[in-house]
């Protein structure tokens, strides 16, 4: 399946972007490189029976998550630097951030409509957050 989409993150990571200092965080080894994004999308992926799309995860900085339209999709997960969570949160915010586009990308075969929107994005949230919760806490019991 082909469409016309790009898919952002604002919704999910804005709230956790750092709207100063650009330059944090950026010495070092990365907290989080390209090649565990591209390992998370393609565990989920096909996780997700998601194998007939064509999808490509970025790193961006926050002033790169402009909407770009593509014939695929393209998952902009935020660069660390740009985030206010901690450094040992950030890994399993920005796969909860894959696996939450990746949802999405399920639901956008229905018709668009604004009324729906906001059931959808709860919707979307919950699958995400047990799905990975369900990869990280296997046994948990609550
Ligand atoms: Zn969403």
């Amino acid at each position: 399946m082909v469409l016309f989409l790009t898919l952002l993150l604002v919704f999910v990571s804005l709230g956790n972007a750092a709207s100063t200092s650009r330059n944090r965080l950026t010495s070092g080894p990365p907290i989080v490189s390209e090649q565990q994004t591209q390992d998370w999308l393609h565990l989920w992926q096909k996780r997700l029976h998601l194998e007939d799309w064509k999808i490509d995860v970025k790193i961006v900085r926050i002033w790169d998550l402009e909407q770009v339209p593509h014939r695929t999709a393209t998952i902009k997960v935020l660069n660390p630097s740009d985030y206010e969570l901690p450094k040992d949160k950030i890994p399993a915010d920005m796969e909860l951030s894959i696996v939450h586009e990746l949802v999405h990308l399920h639901l956008s075969v229905l018709p668009l409509n604004k009324a729906t929107r906001g059931a959808e994005e709860q919707v979307v949230t919950m699958l995400a957050d047990a799905l990975v919760d369900l990869e990280h806490h296997p046994v948990s019991t609550e």
